[in-house]
């Protein structure tokens, strides 16, 4: 019987906080909301879909080569500074369609994205 082929793996939610009363979405964890003040705020699941708000064009000494620092728009409507990996030795467009494939935690401080096409 031949061996089942590898599925991949889904990475687990990324999980974010949105405010009952104004609807603002925020990644770090509050007790108040960052632009009401209400305390009525619900965790959700983000589809781990964006866009690149910014690219750093400069690669830092630390970061492994095809790694690029981004901060990433995700569609739910926060930001999340991660990396962007799979990308050409550039820095990554602006703009540019983004798929999360890996979230912190397990020893990882940042998100990773890669690039999706449109
Ligand atoms: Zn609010």
């Amino acid at each position: 019987m031949p061996a089942a082929a590898a599925q991949p793996v889904p990475p687990p939610p990324l999980r974010y906080q949105r405010c009952g009363w104004c609807a603002a979405a925020d990644f770090l964890p509050r007790a108040l909301c960052r632009l009401c003040g209400s305390d009525d705020l619900a965790w959700e699941e983000s589809a781990g879909s964006g866009y690149v708000h910014h690219a750093v064009a400069a690669p830092r000494a630390d970061r492994r080569p095809g790694q690029h620092a981004v901060v990433v728009a995700l569609d739910e409507g926060f930001h999340l500074p991660g990396v962007v990996v799979g990308a050409a030795a550039r820095p990554v467009p602006v703009d540019a369609r983004v798929r999360i494939v890996s979230v912190p935690g397990a020893g990882r401080r940042r998100p990773v994205f890669r690039l999706v096409r449109p």
